[in-house]
C-alpha cells in the first residue's frame, strides 16, 4: 500500500504554507524510465536529486508512487511519515538511519513531499507515456 502520485502534487493542510516556495523549483533533468510495470522518474535541481517509482503502467492521479529527495526537508522533516504511509523509497539500513534519528521536525507526522516532490509530482502528471 502506497499513497499516490496525486497525494504528493498537493501539500496536506498541516504544510499549505510551503506552496509558496513550489515557484523556486527548478528542474534542470527529468528522465523517465520503463521498467516493467513501473515507471522510474529521476530529476535534479542544482543542489538535490529526486527518485519517484510509480507502480503503475501508465501514470495517473491514483497511481501508487514511492518517492524520495535528498534534501533535508525530506529527510529530516517527512521521510518517516512517507515511510509509514508505504511510500518511501530507499533501503531499510537508510530508512533506519532516519528513523533511529532524534531530529524529529514533523511535528504533524502527516505524509507529504517535500517542495521538490509536490513540484515533481505536478510535472510528472503532464508527461505524457511513451508506450502505447
Ligand atoms: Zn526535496
Amino acid at each position: 500500500m502506497s499513497l499516490t502520485l496525486g497525494y504528493f502534487s498537493k501539500f496536506p493542510a498541516a504544510y499549505k504554507d510551503r506552496e509558496k516556495f513550489i515557484g523556486e523549483v527548478r528542474f534542470n533533468n527529468i528522465h523517465q524510465d520503463i521498467i516493467k510495470d513501473k515507471i522510474i522518474i529521476h530529476a535534479s535541481t542544482d543542489k538535490y536529486q529526486q527518485e519517484m517509482e510509480i507502480q503503475d503502467e501508465i501514470i495517473h492521479l491514483n497511481s501508487p508512487v514511492k518517492v524520495f529527495c535528498t534534501c533535508e526537508s525530506f529527510k529530516y522533516e517527512f521521510a518517516n511519515a512517507v515511510f509509514r504511509a508505504g511510500s518511501l523509497l530507499k533501503s531499510v539500513n537508510f530508512v533506519r538511519s532516519i528513523i533511529s534519528r532524534p531530529k524529529e521536525k514533523n511535528q504533524y507526522n502527516v505524509p507529504s513531499g517535500c517542495k521538490h516532490i509536490v513540484a515533481l509530482a505536478r510535472q510528472v502528471i503532464k508527461i505524457k507515456p511513451k508506450r502505447g
